[in-house]
């Protein structure tokens, strides 16, 4: 079986998300296996934070970003999904927003902004994207479930940045292999403390998930995807003649993303290390070209 991984980029619109949904379509037609992480919509956990931010400064125009927080996703599922099929749908999405819209009260009201509630109002990104994904593959006819990450993926209480129980999170990755109907759609990014509150895996941490699940399930390819043709030679925004490396060691790549190539999340690469899994990154706005 194969971990696919989709980054913000690729889902950062409804043609986005379409194009994801079709990848996805072409493994299960080719008879693959697959499960898949997915992260927010592109820029919405930045969004999110600057909405915890302003409603703790004591500013109301974080209703503003909730807004166009909710009127993004609203309109990705008016433009990709079956008008009968609207009302179930945006109903899950509205129930959400609620709950998003009263803990930023909460913050409004207190002036306070803990790690703990950051990552709760952080966790609406993937919730929402995911969600989304696996409605969009069921429409198209492959059969997908929502995987809350919440729910298998369980961490110290280190918000902001958790660590991962390893044992307990594998074990429940493979249950939820076993048990799932259809492509996992999990989402990326989230877990979950001892105390049940939303954890985080740190930013950029969508990577580490699509690992995690690897290693469970020892799949035989994690399989990230993004906005770039593989790790390239340098940051491709800073250096126009970058050019992607076709092959490197996990050590390589670990040293890579340290020195900042936020191609890929560091913390990735150790648990597809512990099992030899290879790590591709391919972009997905190219899917035919090799990668990394
Ligand atoms: P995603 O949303 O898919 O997780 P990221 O923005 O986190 O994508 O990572 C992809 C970005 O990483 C690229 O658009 C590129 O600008 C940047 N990047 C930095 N260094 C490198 C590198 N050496 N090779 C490839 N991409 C790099
Ligand atoms: N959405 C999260 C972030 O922006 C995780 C990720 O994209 O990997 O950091
Ligand atoms: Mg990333």
């Amino acid at each position: 079986m194969k971990i696919l991984k989709f980054g913000g980029s690729s889902v950062a619109n409804h043609e986005r998300i379409s194009n994801v949904a079709n990848i996805i379509q072409s493994y299960v037609k080719a008879g693959e296996k697959v499960a898949v992480a997915v992260s927010a919509l592109g820029g919405a956990t930045d969004l999110l934070i600057r909405m915890g931010k302003t409603a703790a400064g004591g500013d109301s125009s974080y209703k503003l970003s909730q807004e166009a927080f909710s009127t993004r996703h609203r309109e990705v599922v008016n433009q990709l999904i079956d008008y009968d099929k609207h009302p179930a749908i945006l109903n899950e999405i509205v129930e959400g927003q609620i709950e998003l819209s009263n803990l930023l009260q909460g913050v409004y009201l207190t002036r306070e902004l803990t790690a703990r509630t950051l990552d709760y109002i952080l966790s609406f990104g993937e919730r929402s994207s995911a969600f989304i994904l696996a409605q969009v593959l069921k429409q198209i006819g492959t059969e997908a479930s929502y995987i809350d990450a919440r729910k298998v993926i369980k961490t110290n209480d280190s918000y902001g940045r958790a660590k991962v129980f390893k044992e307990e999170t594998y074990a429940n990755i493979q249950k939820m292999w076993k048990e799932a109907t259809g492509v996992p759609i999990v989402t990326g990014f989230l877990a979950s403390s001892p105390q049940g509150f939303p954890t985080t895996l740190g930013r950029g941490g969508s990577d580490y998930t699509a690992s995690i699940l690897g290693a469970a399930l020892e799949a035989e390819e994690i399989i990230i995807y993004t906005d770039v043709n593989g790790v390239l030679t340098a940051d491709p925004r800073k250096v126009k003649k970058a050019f992607p490396v076709s092959t490197m060691t996990y050590a390589e790549a670990m040293e890579m993303s340290h020195f900042g190539a936020r191609v890929i999340y560091p913390p990735t690469i150790v648990p597809a290390l512990e099992k030899n899994i290879p790590i591709r990154i391919k972009n997905s706005f190219e899917p035919e070209a090799e990668g990394t």
